[in-house]
């Protein structure tokens, strides 16, 4: 039984975060920080335009770990 779903842009794990969602970095004082990732829009994944994956628009299609 096969499952037919509609792959509209592949979805792929985010590089500059690593699929994390958060990019973390230290601050001037050297105190850990963490932010959403702005390439990936804090979800951890892009599709391949390298736009920011859209939960509910583009998450036809799950990435798989
Ligand atoms: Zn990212």
């Amino acid at each position: 039984m096969e499952k037919t779903k509609n792959i509209a842009p592949h979805v792929m794990a985010c590089k500059r975060c690593e699929g994390k969602g958060r990019i973390f970095y230290l601050d001037q004082g050297g105190a850990p920080l963490s932010a959403k990732c702005p390439v990936c829009n804090g979800s951890g994944r892009v599709n391949t335009r390298i736009e920011p994956f859209v939960p509910g628009e583009d998450d036809t299609e799950l990435m798989t770990m």
